[in-house]
């Protein structure tokens, strides 16, 4: 199920990286994934219940595979 956020509130949201970067519903590659993808660092982070855990140490990485 896709992750389905106010464009309004996404707009306001940034990554908590150093580059407070914007963020992208779902993955590049996976629009339906149930995260939310950093522009700047690539980290994902998890959408629990409609809301975005922006949290570094709750990111998903890309690293370690899929
Ligand atoms: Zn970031």
């Amino acid at each position: 199920m896709a992750v389905e956020l106010d464009p309004q509130l996404l707009e306001i949201l940034a990554c908590p990286c150093d580059d407070h970067a914007p963020l992208i519903v779902g993955t590049p590659d996976d629009a339906q994934a149930d995260v939310l993808t950093c522009t700047s660092c690539a980290r994902r982070f998890p959408v629990v219940d409609g809301i975005p855990v922006l949290l570094l140490d709750e990111a998903l990485d890309q690293q370690g595979g899929d």
